[in-house]
C-alpha cells in the first residue's frame, strides 16, 4: 500500500474529518477497537459534538474496507491521557487506527459479529469475558496498512490503547493478535 506525498494511503476510502494539529514527527502506531457498529457509523459519531474531538486516522471495517479521516501529518484524539517510552499525550506523535469491533459489549457482538465471542481475561486483569472476534480480513487489512505505515514513518513501534493507557482502556482487547502485528511489521518481541 503506498502512501502519497500529501499523507494519504492510496486505496483508502476518504473520508476527511476537519481539524486536528500539525504533527510533524511520528513515533507509534496506536491499535484501537471502536466498541461500536460499522467502521462508517463510528466516523459519523466523530462528526458530532458529543464525540468531544474523538477521532482516528485510520478506520478497518471488519470486511477489511480501510477508510482515512485524517492526513498521517496531522493529529487525531485517539489515545487520551497516555504514557509510553517516555512519552506522555500519545496522540501528538502516533498514528491511530480503529478497528470497527464491539469489544466486550454482548449486545452488539451478537448484531454485528458473524461469529461467537471468544473468552478471555485481559491482560490487565478483570474478571473472564466475551469479546468480538476479528475477522481474518479485518486483521489482514490491518497488517497491510500497519506494516506501510511503519515502513514509510521508520516508526518506533506498535502499541494497544491499552498498553499507554492501561488504567482507562482495554482495547484492542486480548481478541487482538498484538504479538503477531508487532512481528510481521519487523519489531522484536521479548
Ligand atoms: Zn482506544
Amino acid at each position: 500500500m503506498n502512501i502519497s506525498a500529501d499523507h494519504w494511503l492510496e486505496g483508502a476510502m476518504r473520508r476527511p474529518i476537519p481539524g486536528g494539529s500539525p504533527m510533524p514527527v511520528r513515533r507509534f502506531l496506536a491499535i484501537h477497537f471502536t466498541s461500536g457498529a460499522t467502521a462508517e457509523s463510528s466516523i459519523e459519531f466523530w462528526r458530532t459534538p458529543a464525540a468531544k474531538g474523538a477521532s482516528a486516522h485510520i478506520v478497518i471495517d471488519r470486511d477489511g474496507t480501510v477508510y482515512q479521516c485524517r492526513p498521517f501529518n496531522v493529529t487525531c484524539g485517539h489515545a487520551g491521557v497516555s504514557r509510553w517510552q517516555g512519552f506522555s499525550n500519545l496522540n501528538s506523535c502516533s498514528i491511530g487506527i480503529e478497528l470497527a469491533n464491539a469489544g466486550d459489549d454482548e449486545r452488539l457482538t451478537k448484531r454485528w459479529s458473524k461469529f461467537p465471542p471468544t473468552e478471555a481475561r485481559h491482560k490487565n486483569g478483570g474478571t473472564l469475558k466475551r469479546w468480538e472476534v476479528y475477522p481474518v480480513e479485518q486483521l489482514a487489512a490491518c497488517e497491510e496498512v500497519a506494516k506501510a505505515l511503519v515502513k514509510r514513518y521508520n516508526l518506533d513501534g506498535v502499541v494497544g490503547h491499552d498498553d499507554i493507557a492501561p488504567s482507562r482502556k482495554v482495547d484492542p482487547g486480548p481478541a487482538f493478535p498484538m504479538q503477531a502485528l508487532r512481528v510481521a511489521c519487523g519489531f522484536k518481541v521479548g
